[in-house]
């Protein structure tokens, strides 16, 4: 243990010790890490009293802004009832109260709930149920799966493999599952000069062609519907998803919904999905599914599926799958504040009118300035594509960190735009106002001032 003299200051006392994720930690050298003490809606207080608004939700899990007062509640109540238990042979009524609430809202095939601890650990158990699913009825040539190029699933090594984007995967290939990866919609740059509002989805003749070729020895594929965050919030139309289910029945390949980014209304809907009015095989919940509050997900499964492990003890069909931490209380009672919030005070119609609110505003704001290539946007997620011309739509000089450099100059002003590469957006909790709004915008563009003058 170090010696804590009073004389460092907090910023030092946690670069002497702290590796922080996802991030080059002699960055620090020049942005030392911002210490918060408070947050409260959307914004976030540091210990200097300095405020910044927090436009990003937080790695997008923030739903419905900080220390939200029923959430707080809802949990410091469940505190004093239950703070875990274990979940083989044991429940509790909050557990069982959210698989009901889950079990009204998520798409038609979906009736099972297994609970994890994280975004990850939900792909994962999506991606061992299906392979075992085939194992155990009669397939067990399936073996492989399919996904998305520019796909993100998390960062542990099977999800890693599900996922397409060499900025996180590329080093680790060697340990990683054999995948299927499609290429996926590019509807900003779409190679056969369509848009996403006019469109056929001739770029699904790539899936297609991977399925004649490779679906008999495919147990699923995986696809966060419409969105695809990490890769810079690349948004695709949901014909996309009608066709994708089709082909899944066709040849029978599970189809695994990601919506650990999408779900409880970050798209405008409740889920993704539901605006290609398909249901998933499986679906995956985390981040705003306990308002950003606690680690907590859920792999959501159809009948079909649960009961093809439902038989006899010693059969060897049981799911062999558990996280410490599964179903915790304390997380399913703030998921259900989530949900009584989300109903009693309509936050997804509020959401939609602040979208299209937002959405001219940003057109206004942002539309002339001429590295602006593309603002895309699905419900309140806003995304803006700096290239070097908007014409040919060629990208920016990856090494001049461009979007890095925006992101510390909102820093200063008090805004966290932390950006994906080149692509700035905003992904703010649910219930954010105009004003609030308002502050983001001319921040944001301020900012985008700052580096790329005009
Ligand atoms: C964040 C994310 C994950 C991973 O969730 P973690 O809780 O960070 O493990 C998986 N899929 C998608 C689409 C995500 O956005």
């Amino acid at each position: 243990m170090q010696n804590n003299t009073p004389a460092k200051s907090w910023e030092q006392r946690d670069l002497s010790l702290i590796w922080h994720p996802c991030s080059q930690m002699k960055d620090y050298e020049t942005l030392p890490p911002i210490v918060v003490d408070h947050g409260k809606g959307v914004w976030l207080y540091d210990i200097h009293g300095k405020r910044y608004m927090d436009i990003v939700s937080s790695w997008w899990a923030n739903l419905l802004g900080h220390c939200q007062p029923e959430i707080n509640a809802a949990i410091k109540a469940q505190l004093d009832d239950l703070e875990h238990v274990i979940f083989a042979n044991f429940s509790h009524r909050p557990a069982i109260e959210l698989a009901e609430q889950l079990d009204a809202i998520t798409p038609e095939r979906i009736h099972k709930f297994h609970f994890n601890d994280n975004g990850s650990s939900a792909v994962e158990c999506a991606l061992k149920m299906s392979f075992q699913f085939y194992h155990q009825t009669g397939k067990p040539e399936k073996k492989r799966f399919m996904c998305l190029s520019e796909g993100y699933h998390g960062e542990t090594i099977g999800a890693l493999s599900v996922g397409s984007m060499d900025l996180f995967a590329k080093l680790y290939k060697p340990m990683m599952m054999d995948n299927i990866h499609v290429t996926a919609p590019d509807c900003y740059r779409c190679p056969y000069g369509k848009t996403r509002e006019h469109c056929a989805c001739e770029c699904f003749e790539h899936a297609e062609k991977a399925f004649a070729a490779h679906a008999q020895e495919t147990a699923a594929i995986i696809v966060e519907p419409l969105l695809q965050g990490c890769a810079g919030m690349r948004i695709y139309p949901p014909l996309y998803l009608k066709k994708l289910r089709q082909l899944c029945d066709t040849y029978d390949v599970l189809l695994i919904a990601d919506e650990i980014a999408t779900g409880f209304g970050r798209t405008g809907t409740m889920f993704a999905c539901d605006q290609a009015d398909i249901s998933p095989d499986i679906m995956c919940l985390s981040k705003g599914l306990t308002g950003g509050y606690l680690p907590m997900s859920v792999t959501c499964v159809s009948d079909r599926i649960y009961q093809a492990f439902y038989a006899d003890y010693g059969k060897g069909l049981s799911f062999p799958h558990s996280h410490t931490y599964a179903g915790n209380p304390i997380g399913c009672a703030a998921a259900l504040a989530v949900q009584k919030i989300m109903r009693e005070q309509h936050i997804l119609e509020k959401a939609a009118d602040t979208a299209k609110w937002l959405t001219a505003e940003m057109t206004r704001v942002f539309g002339q300035h001429p590295n602006v290539g593309e603002i895309r946007h699905i419900g309140l997620i806003h995304a803006i594509e700096l290239v070097k011309d908007p014409v040919t739509k060629e990208r920016l000089d990856p090494t001049k960190r461009t979007g890095y450099a925006i992101y510390k100059h909102a820093l200063k002003r008090g805004l966290v735009l932390r950006p994906l590469g080149d692509v700035l957006y905003f992904n703010p909790a649910l219930n954010i106002t105009r004003e609030e709004l308002r502050f983001a915008i001319d921040t944001a563009y301020a900012s985008l001032l700052d580096v790329l003058p005009v």
